[in-house]
């Protein structure tokens, strides 16, 4: 652990000595990553099996003086790439021969936070992938995640630009990347030449309405929110250590419907008022027409998807973004819950009530509540990640994509009035 402080230490340098750039960038990184590494292998790949214990009892994932210092660090991070991004002057420059190279510019504050970004999910991917090496499911989940960010979410988005299009992001759709159905930016995008427009338009229209209820129905949604999407991947690696942080409470619960679905709501509002806006020539909202999508950005996108949603992965958990305040999981759980094959069946019988699953399930759903009682689990909120399954020691979890017919039939328990060991 102490070479990666030290790395990050030394990465951080050129904030301060802009002189030092390159090269102390580079030697953060290679200390950040080589410690890293050693510690994956003494922490988990040293042992034979999945490796859990003591998260209570460390501080650094209990809310412990650590777990604090990293939230204000990130979240420290995150202020200054949203709102004074010249701080971090000194740390872009060295970014400038990898920008050149992509997309033959230089760099900018959002190409280092697209660099970060995808190295925090390679890197701590390698993690998920050596600490989850017993699961299957887990495993080819890693790599999709880690596959999805590197080449849909950082290579191609520059590419495009390198070859003169737009920095466009294939792996995000409305309603979370809302504005990519604004009549505002269609009309950007219709003006590519030799088809490209018509082709983005074409993907970003077709993966909202018509592959997301598909894929939906016959895998929940998983095959976004723990298999494509950045924020569920960054949600997966790098907060991974985090994911029993989540609030399990009714209270919160409660908080997370009455936030998320109206969020959806309002994006839906929102763009068809910017569409009816655009037929009327902008005799309807006038002036407005960009106000509330600055103010949207500003509010949900800016403080609430970055600042709170990563910033406070030590202190809330993996999830937060993706529980109290994502439009795409509000619109794909709709999907999930009322319109899809896809549950979790729990073997009721084999429970010991262990709690393991509650435990690490990042979404804070009572998974064990459902399994004591042989029930299948069909929630809104769950993301598919299948850690439930990968931590339970009985087997009692099982992630299915069955015929919807007799979707929610419970499991048959054995009770206690039919056990006669002594007739
Ligand atoms: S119920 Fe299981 S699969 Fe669903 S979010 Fe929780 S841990 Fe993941
Ligand atoms: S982890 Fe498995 S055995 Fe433990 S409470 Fe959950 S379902 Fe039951």
């Amino acid at each position: 652990m102490l070479l990666v402080v030290v790395g990050v230490i030394v990465g951080l340098i050129p904030m301060a000595v802009p002189a030092a750039g390159l090269i102390a960038v580079s030697v953060g990184v290679s200390m950040l990553t080589a410690g890293s590494l050693w510690y994956f292998y003494l922490r988990f790949l040293r042992r034979p099996h999945l490796a859990n214990t003591g998260v209570w009892l460390q501080k650094q994932t209990s809310r412990g003086w650590t777990a604090w210092l990293v939230a204000i660090l990130l979240t420290g991070f995150y202020v200054l790439l949203y709102w004074f991004p010249w701080v971090l002057e000194g740390l872009i420059r060295p970014f400038d021969g990898l920008s050149g190279w992509m997309r033959n510019k230089p760099a900018d504050h959002w190409f280092l936070y697209g660099a970060f970004y995808t190295f925090a999910v390679l890197l701590m991917g390698v993690r998920a992938l050596v600490k989850y090496r017993h699961s299957r499911y887990q495993i080819i989940r890693t790599i999709s995640v880690m596959f999805f960010q590197l080449v849909f979410a950082f290579i191609l988005p520059h590419l495009m630009v390198l070859f003169q299009g737009p920095e466009f992001y294939f792996s995000y759709f409305w309603p979370l990347k809302y504005e990519y159905l604004f009549p505002g930016t269609v009309a950007n995008l219709l003006k590519q030449p030799i088809g490209t427009g018509v082709f983005l338009v074409f993907w970003s229209a077709t993966l909202s309405f018509v592959a997301t209820p598909i894929l939906t129905y016959f895998y929940g949604k998983r095959w976004y929110c723990s298999w494509v999407c950045g924020c569920g991947g960054l949600a997966e690696t790098a907060g991974d250590p985090y994911r029993h942080l989540a609030d399990r409470s009714r209270k919160a619960w409660r908080i997370e419907v009455a936030v998320v679905y109206p969020i959806f709501g309002a994006i839906i509002l929102l763009t068809i008022l910017l569409w009816v806006n655009s037929y009327l020539k902008g005799d309807l909202l006038g002036q407005f027409s960009g106000g509330f999508a600055q103010w949207y950005g500003f509010f949900i996108g800016s403080i609430f998807a970055g600042v709170i949603g990563v910033g406070f992965y030590p202190l809330l958990g993996n999830r937060v973004w993706c529980r109290f305040g994502c439009p795409m999981a509000a619109y794909l759980g709709l999907l999930q819950k009322h319109f899809s094959r896809f549950r979790i069946t729990t073997n009721g019988g084999q429970c010991i009530s262990c709690g393991n699953c509650s435990t690490y399930c990042e979404m804070g759903i009572d998974v064990r509540h459902y399994a004591q009682q042989g029930q299948p689990i069909i929630r809104a909120a769950c993301v598919g990640c299948g850690m439930c399954a990968t931590v339970c020691p009985r087997g009692v979890l099982k992630l299915e994509n069955g015929p919807r017919e007799g979707r929610y039939n419970a499991s048959q328990l054995i009770h206690p009035d039919n056990l006669r060991i002594l007739s």
